[in-house]
């Protein structure tokens, strides 16, 4: 499963279309805060849960600058205030998305 198109659909959204039809939408900012690497989003290091706490926004933090293929499995976003190391895999789009249903 992979997208087929990845668009800016108006000025907060980003729309992933893929392959088998689904259509799943994310606001800019979701995309942020979610973002995956393990400085946003902590490390479990021998089963300790370290969580990053609170972090300073920098101006530009929801500023989305450009969205990058990675391989065949993953894009990788970077911001505005140079934060760009979060991979979004195919797998954890979906998941958000199940997760947005959810809600
Ligand atoms: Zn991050």
């Amino acid at each position: 499963m992979r997208p087929t198109s990845i668009k800016q659909t108006d000025n907060n959204t980003i729309t992933f279309t893929w392959d088998d039809g689904m259509v799943t939408p994310f606001t800019i900012q979701q995309l942020r805060d979610e973002c995956p690497c393990a400085s946003c989003k902590g490390e479990t290091v021998l089963l300790y849960q370290y969580s990053p706490g609170a972090r300073r926004q920098l101006p530009g933090h929801y500023d989305l600058k450009s969205i990058e293929p990675v391989g065949s499995y993953a894009v990788q976003i970077t911001w505005g205030d140079g934060h760009g190391t979060g991979l979004y895999s195919w797998d954890y789009l979906r998941n958000l998305h199940i997760k947005n249903q959810q809600k």
